[in-house]
């Protein structure tokens, strides 16, 4: 039997990679992380998501990453900005995902599961280094050295756009459900959310422009 772990937050792209994860593996889980996310609507949303999928869901403790850095994802006073040419977005959490991937992977060790699925995408790259393919694959070699396990880091998302991704979605049969129930937006609204927010600008542009060639 197959088996995988989705690094699963409840958003639109995780969501795709844990419905691609589905027609690919036997037996899927998911892990998400609770690092004090202003918006708790993220954890129940992935919950939710995983209760109507009938998949197994595990929640892991990462608050220590706000004793790391401070970022507008867990901290009131901080605004959400979408970055420059210079500088990252306000949400970056220093090596956020390289985190999130190690523990996801110490997880599947220990549950007998060598495919760990992360929607990390590299065309829309905001900046942040771990999101790149590069460090993805870096980061694989490093967790089979340092469990001597053969774990195999899926990216589905890595080199497509938002428009492609929701393409993926409806390739999936699945655009209206992942329209619906998947929490994006920075301030804590599911589906099409605030339409503010740099999310939720970037999900939409992507979805209009799926939708209008579709
Ligand atoms: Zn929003």
């Amino acid at each position: 039997m197959t088996k995988a772990i989705v690094v699963f937050s409840g958003g639109q792209d995780s969501t795709t990679c844990l419905f691609w994860a589905l027609q690919q593996f036997d037996k899927v889980i998911t892990v998400a992380f609770d690092y004090g996310q202003k918006h708790k609507a993220e954890l129940e949303c992935a919950a939710s998501i995983a209760n109507d999928l009938n998949v197994e869901h595990h929640v892991l403790d990462l608050m220590l990453i706000n004793q790391l850095s401070a970022n507008a994802l867990t901290r009131d006073d901080i605004d959400i900005n979408a970055g420059t040419n210079d500088s990252l977005p306000s949400t970056f959490v220093e090596g956020r995902n390289m985190l999130f991937l190690t523990f996801a992977a110490i997880f599947a060790k220990t549950h007998d599961i060598k495919n760990i699925i992360t929607g990390v995408c590299q065309t829309d790259f905001s900046g942040y280094p771990d999101c790149r393919d590069i460090f993805i694959k870096s980061l694989n070699v490093t967790l089979n050295l340092a469990m001597d396990y053969e774990f195999v880091v899926h990216t589905p998302l890595m080199w497509i756009d938002k428009q492609q991704a929701w393409q993926l979605a409806d390739e999936l049969g699945k655009l209206d459900y992942i329209r619906n129930n998947t929490l994006t937006c920075y301030n804590g609204i599911k589906g099409d959310g605030c339409g503010q927010c740099p999310a939720c600008v970037l999900r939409a542009n992507g979805l209009n422009k799926y939708l209008e060639f579709r």
